[in-house]
């Protein structure tokens, strides 16, 4: 792998590489673009075949977070650790998370950490042994918790944004709408859906999911016969790539108009979100859409968190999307270009400023 070609690609900053002997840590963090502010991003603790495959996830994930991060207004870059995991390695997830919440500190808060997949509050709060440059732990004061209940709020919102441009009202009241993934994102926001008296089909492919959908009130559909009954709204909240050549053509038939869901990365190739223009559907894009616990973990920086400013933070989702929307039809470009658009010209207007100089610069964590 040729390594400066490589961040040289998107315009990468920094590629850091950590290891740790006595505790076996190789961690990779990858910080991207920190225009806005310090990165942020979580870790992700998961084995790879090739230090490759790490290489690129910590590359590909962090620049995804300075997307978010921008298009959401959050005053965040966007960085991504992966830890290597050797399922060998007999060491304590206690030793081998503070090894890595000491490279995080000699970071000096240009990069905080979080949970991702393979890490929880627990790892978080090793780390935060050793870091403050950490967000979502349970031990520090002003932590905010769980995020999934502001990722479904976000969701719900820009859901509404985006029914909004489809239907003409927001509101979602006998709107049909399938949800696929009923777990913690999809399950609340079904929840809020049912409340505002839409009709919520259900699938997962887990039983313990679909009984706790079908408690709420959600109609359950299997997951291979979703798309055999008309609806309004599909909302995807299980996996990636969910939005293929396989499914457009279904997602045509069954009449839906709009594409809302938490799940990342939703569509399988960047071509399948220029078919959803062509088809006249209306696209939320995944990464504004889900931003809410990222916008939940940002507010820790603000003194503690604080759950009533945030909720009005994950609010303005609704208009995030509606600025993409102007921005598609300003430029005549899918909502997923527009997407990109919109967090490119918040950075490009923010690295102008930098040019000012100051002594010592403020930020998200030294305010
Ligand atoms: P989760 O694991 O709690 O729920 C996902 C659900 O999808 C599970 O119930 C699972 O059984 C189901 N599922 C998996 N494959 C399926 C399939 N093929 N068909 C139907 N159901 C299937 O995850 P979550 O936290 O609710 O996150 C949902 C999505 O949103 C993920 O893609 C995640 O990356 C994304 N997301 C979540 C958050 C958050 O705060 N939790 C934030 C941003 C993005």
């Amino acid at each position: 792998m040729e390594i400066f070609k490589s961040i040289g690609e998107y315009d990468y900053e920094q590629l850091v590489f950590m290891q740790d002997e006595e505790t076996g840590l190789k961690a990779i963090t990858c910080i991207h673009d920190t225009t806005l502010g310090p990165s942020l991003g979580g870790t992700r603790y998961w084995t790879y075949e090739k230090e490759e495959d790490a290489i690129e996830d910590a590359m590909r994930l962090a620049r995804g977070m300075t997307y978010k991060a921008a298009a959401s207004g959050l005053p965040l870059g966007g960085g991504k650790t992966v830890i290597i995991k050797d399922p060998a390695n007999q060491v304590s997830q206690e030793a081998l998370f503070r090894a890595f919440g000491r490279f995080v500190e000699g970071l000096n808060g240009r990069y905080i950490t979080a949970a991702d997949v393979g890490t929880t509050t627990v790892e978080m709060d090793y780390i935060y042994q050793e870091t403050n440059y950490v967000a979502g732990t349970g031990l520090k004061p002003g932590t905010s918790g769980n995020p999934s209940p502001s990722t479904a709020h976000g969701v719900y919102v820009g859901m509404k944004a985006a029914a909004k441009k489809a239907f003409g009202t927001d509101s979602l009241e006998g709107k049909t709408i399938i949800i696929e993934g009923v777990g913690k994102v999809g399950y609340l926001l079904a929840e809020a859906a049912l409340e505002e008296g839409a009709k919520v089909c259900a699938t997962d492919i887990f039983n313990g999911p679909i009984e706790r959908a079908r408690d709420l009130g959600c109609d359950i559909v299997d997951a291979d016969e979703m798309f055999e009954m008309q609806a309004d709204i599909y909302a995807p909240c299980a996996l990636g790539a969910s939005i293929n050549d396989d499914s457009l053509e279904k997602i045509k038939k069954a009449g839906i108009k709009v594409i809302a869901g938490a799940a990342n990365n939703q569509l399988a190739e960047p071509r399948h979100g220029d078919k959803l223009e062509e088809m006249g559907l209306v696209y939320a894009p995944d990464y504004i859409l889900n931003a809410g616990g990222l916008i939940q973990v940002a507010d820790e920086f603000n003194g503690g968190y604080n759950a009533a400013r945030a909720r009005m933070s994950v609010d303005r989702i609704y208009d995030q999307i509606e600025k993409v929307f102007k921005i598609a039809e300003r430029d005549g470009i899918p909502t997923y270009k527009a997407a990109d658009a919109l967090a490119e010209e918040r950075i490009k207007a923010i690295r102008n400023t930098r040019s000012i100089f100051t002594q010592n610069g403020k930020s998200i964590i030294n305010r």
